[in-house]
């Protein structure tokens, strides 16, 4: 069986370009304005300067601007707060991505929780979260978003169906597996203190990993014809999952890279659209 391949990169090609047509629209309609992505970088990592770099690109891409803010590894609570409250308060502003993770003194879940509703367009707040898994309208979380989008597009049945989610963090394992439940499968959550997780994962239909550990899931703890996502990426290019096992065996995978990753940006980014068409002509 070969299996299929979830392009988190050709998806995300196509849909910048659908983006860039909404952000010209807008910007005809509007007489000159558009949607405008604030990322906060606080501190020296360099894997979180790239990222927010990468993000930067995307809204260039698409003809949006993002504004850059970066403040010292030695920035506190407040101050960042501030900054936050700043940016909420004005109106140019449509969306706004605090890279995670912050330096540690920083108490990140009360920085996360201070952006507000309408330009959480990352999805971190625990008002997003909690209308997201009640069913009601929110933007979601980038990253378990985007891999929602690539499963609607490739038509992946997820109703009924038995996923299993390995993590649990705020910003992935635990939004997934609200959105896969919203989305009518029956999800079963794992995390570092689940006992035979090899059971659990050997009786998934979907299997999504979300631990951070390269090739931590082995290929034959997966079933022959599951959907596999991957959002791990580690250096070597290997993802969370040992794929070079499945790849014949299984329905569906995304790639690593180009799976999840481009999904990620692109989700962030389409949503930051949607806020700015929001904003700037009005709910229609
Ligand atoms: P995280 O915050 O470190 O969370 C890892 C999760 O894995 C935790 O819930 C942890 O359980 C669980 N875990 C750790 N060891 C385990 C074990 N032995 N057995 C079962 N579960 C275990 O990581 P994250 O931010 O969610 O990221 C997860 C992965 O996704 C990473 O590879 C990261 O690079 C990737 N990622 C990719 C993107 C993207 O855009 N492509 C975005 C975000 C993250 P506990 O809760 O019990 O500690």
């Amino acid at each position: 069986m070969s299996a299929l391949i979830l392009d988190g990169k050709a998806l995300a090609a196509q849909s910048e370009q659908q983006l860039g047509e909404r952000v010209e629209k807008l910007k005809t309609l509007s007489g000159g304005k558009i949607p405008i992505l604030a990322t906060i970088l606080v501190g020296d990592d360099p894997a979180s300067a790239t990222y927010v770099k990468m993000k930067g690109n995307a809204c260039r891409r698409v003809g949006m601007e993002s504004l850059a803010v970066e403040m010292p590894s030695s920035t506190t609570t407040e101050q960042l707060l501030a900054r936050i409250n700043e940016l909420n308060a004005n109106p140019d502003v449509h969306g706004i991505l605090l890279q995670h993770p912050v330096p540690e003194q920083i108490d990140e879940r009360a920085c996360f929780d201070a952006i507000s509703l309408a330009k959480d367009v990352d999805g971190v707040t625990c008002l997003g979260y909690g209308r997201m898994a009640m069913g009601e309208k929110a933007y979601g979380c980038a990253t378990p978003k985007g891999i929602m989008r690539l499963l609607e597009h490739y038509n992946i049945e997820l109703e009924g169906k038995h996923a299993v989610v390995v993590g649990r963090s705020a910003i992935l394992g635990k939004p997934m597996a609200a959105m896969l439940l919203e989305a009518n499968a029956t999800v079963t959550t794992c995390h570092s203190r689940t006992r035979q997780l090899e059971q659990h994962i050997k009786q998934a239909d979907i299997v999504v990993g979300a631990v951070g550990r390269p090739e931590f899931i082995k290929g034959d703890w997966i079933k022959d014809g599951a959907v596999v996502v991957d959002a791990g990426y580690h250096p070597g290019g290997v993802g969370d999952i040992e794929l070079s096992a499945i790849t014949e065996r299984v329905s569906a995978y995304t790639p690593v890279p180009g799976g999840v990753g481009p999904m990620t940006i692109n989700t962030l980014i389409m949503q930051t659209v949607e806020s700015g068409e929001h904003a700037i002509a009005g709910p229609n």
